[in-house]
Parts: C-alpha cells; structure tokens; sequence
C-alpha cells in the first residue's frame, strides 16, 4: 500500500479533511496529529477497522483503544456518563484528558479489548477535531507508532513506524504536549489516575475531592498483578537502544556521562545548561533545567533521534517523581525498564 502525506496549513485543509474522512467512513486507518501525539483512527463503531488498527500497531489484543468524540456530550452516544463526568469534562475538554466511563453497546468489544468500559477524550487540536466532525462517528485512535515504540509527536515519525501500512498520514507539524492524554477511572466522586498526562492531579483535585495515582504509574508490576488499566504492562515508548536514568542525586551525571562518551556508542540526555561541559557528541539536550514542560514535549522526539544515531546506550537524568513531572517520569520509567543507576 502507498502511504500518502499531506501537510495542513497550505490552504488545502479542507480538501485533506474530506479525503481523510472518507478513508474512515470507508472503513479505512487514517494517522493524524492532536495536541498530545499522533493518533492512529478508525470509525469506533466499526469492529473490523478497529481490529486493523491492531494489525497495524502489533498491539496486544488486551490493550483497549481510546474513542475520541468532537464535543464532550457526545459522549451519551457511546457511555453511560455520570455527574463527575460533566465537571471534569466542563474543566478539561477539549483537551488531554481521557475519562473511563461504562460503554454502550454501539462500541464493539474489539475496541475496549473485551471490556465493559469505554476511554473517552475530546481533543482540542482542530485538524483532529474536524476529522472526528466531518467523518460523522466517534473515532477510535491510539498512538500512531508500532506498538512498544515511542509514540510519534512528528508526521515523519508516524512515517518511519506505518508507511506502506496505512493509506494516509495527515501532517499537521509537531505536537504542542508530546506525552500522551492522562488518563482517569471515575468511582463515585473520586478519582484514580491510570496514566499521568498534562493533566495533573492537582489539577484533577480543583474539580473532585480524591485523586489517587494508580501504583503502576510510578512502580514496577509484580509477578502476575493485574494493572488496572491494561496499556500498564507493556514495555512501552523505548528506543532501540538501552536507555539508563541517571539519579543524579546519587551520581555525578557530567562525570558519568564524560565517562560512557569515552568508553561507550552512547547518547546523553542532559540540561541546556549541562552542553558546555560535555564532549560535542551525540548530545540530546532536553531543554532548559526547570523547564519540564519544554522536557516532556520533547522526550519522544529525542529518544527517536536516538535510534537514527544508531547508539547502543542512552543516559538520561531521572525525572523527580513530583506532580508537575510525572507524565515524564512515568514514560522514561517504563522506556527504561525500570533500570536507574543510583536507584530510584
Ligand atoms: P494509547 O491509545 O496508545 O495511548 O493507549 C490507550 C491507553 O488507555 C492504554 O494504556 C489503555 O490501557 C488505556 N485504556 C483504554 N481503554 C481503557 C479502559 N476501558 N480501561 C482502562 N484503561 C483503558
Ligand atoms: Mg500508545
């Protein structure tokens, strides 16, 4: 299959959107951006397009698809939505926020992998939204990479993981979060949050009275537990590469990283601040050091550039486990696998 790439913002956005709709009115896989990463849709009411998006990732088929829908009511068509629906929904959409709701019967089991419930998210990016409108359904979308990689916050990265899979990438430039949506189950008037995404728990806690972080965000799963979200137990957003955290409150990073540059292929994530005093080579600079949003927005891209430079190890800094990074901390974790030098 050819895999065409249009570019949006060069006055044929309309023409694109058409196109694109119709490939998922048709039963088709279109790859497109939102605010967080790039998404692979197919109509969410159709049961053989959604299990091509399967096929095409290499996803497990237990990890449940995210519905995205054009306005947050719309969520009646799909789930049984509650009270704390509407205040989250009211605070955080459109927008990277993904609600677990129970589903209806329209949705298809093969998008929530067998389950009884529903992941509904409304994105704010207008290429995205206006697919979703102009195709006429709900549309089913997780990350638009084969499955384990890193998901693709560029067109060209959608590319490197699907051409010849699929029959259309819309390219609407890079994404403004780069982390996936965070991700939230609703019990009574609490909250637990399944994944961390720009969407923080402080946050969540002006709208609900409980937040609780889900232990597999932050930890390891033991032997046989069940996560509560099933996305949990893959290894997930890693490179080809091994990458290795740094605590650096336990290690020197510049000495440890002066040290693999000499002895290893190797790649070093570090502070714009931390360039000067490190050799000029294969550096991954991820932004200023307090600047955790510009960090997390890039993650995914560096640790994609890592693999064009065809290294054999990464260095990274571990990320602070605090509310603000999270979503960052949770995604190098599991890119990791859990492997830290100096412990977490
Ligand atoms: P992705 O679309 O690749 O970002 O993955 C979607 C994430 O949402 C995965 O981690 C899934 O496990 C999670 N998810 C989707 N639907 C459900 C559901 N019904 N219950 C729990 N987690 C879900
Ligand atoms: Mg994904």
């Amino acid at each position: 299959m050819k895999t065409e790439v249009l570019k949006t913002g060069e006055g044929n956005d309309e023409l694109i959107l058409k196109k694109a709709s119709d490939i998922i009115k048709d039963g088709g896989l279109v790859a497109f951006p939102t605010e967080t990463v790039y998404g692979l849709g197919a109509n969410a009411y159709d049961a053989e397009a959604c299990l091509n998006i399967f096929r095409a990732k290499g996803r497990p088929a237990d990890n449940p698809l995210i519905v995205h829908i054009a306005s947050f009511e719309d969520a009646e068509k799909i789930a049984y939505t509650n009270e704390l629906y509407y205040k989250l929904a009211k605070k955080f959409m459109p927008g990277p926020l993904t609600v677990i709701l129970p589903k209806k019967e329209v949705i298809p089991y093969s998008v929530t992998a067998g389950l009884d419930s529903v992941a509904v998210r409304c994105p704010v990016n207008p290429v995205a939204h206006k697919l979703i409108e102009y195709s006429g359904v709900p549309i089913a979308a997780p990350s638009a990479n084969r499955s384990g990689r890193p998901s693709p916050t560029t067109a060209k990265y959608v590319f490197d993981d699907m051409d010849g899979i699929i029959p259309l990438i819309i390219d609407g430039g890079e994404c403004d979060i780069g982390v996936e949506s965070t991700v939230v189950k609703i019990t009574d008037d609490s909250v637990t949050m399944l994944r961390p995404g720009a969407v923080t728990c402080e946050m969540l806690l002006s709208v609900c009275k409980n937040v609780t972080v889900a232990d597999a965000v932050i930890n390891e799963l033991k032997d046989g537990e069940k996560p509560l979200s099933p996305g949990m137990k893959y290894k997930h957003y890693a490179p080809k590469a091994n990458l290795f955290l740094v605590n650096d409150k336990k290690i020197d990073f510049i000495s440890l990283a002066l040290e693999k540059q000499r002895s290893e292929n190797c790649a070093i994530m570090c502070f714009d601040e931390e360039i000067p005093r490190l050799e000029n080579k294969n550096l991954l600079p991820v932004g200023k050091k307090d600047d955790i949003r510009e960090q997390t927005r890039r993650l995914f891209i560096l640790l994609r550039r890592a693999d064009e430079l065809k290294v054999d190890t990464v260095y990274a800094h571990l990320p602070s486990v605090e509310d603000k990074s999270l979503a960052m901390y949770n995604r190098m974790i599991r890119a990791c696998a859990h492997h830290v030098l100096g412990g977490v």
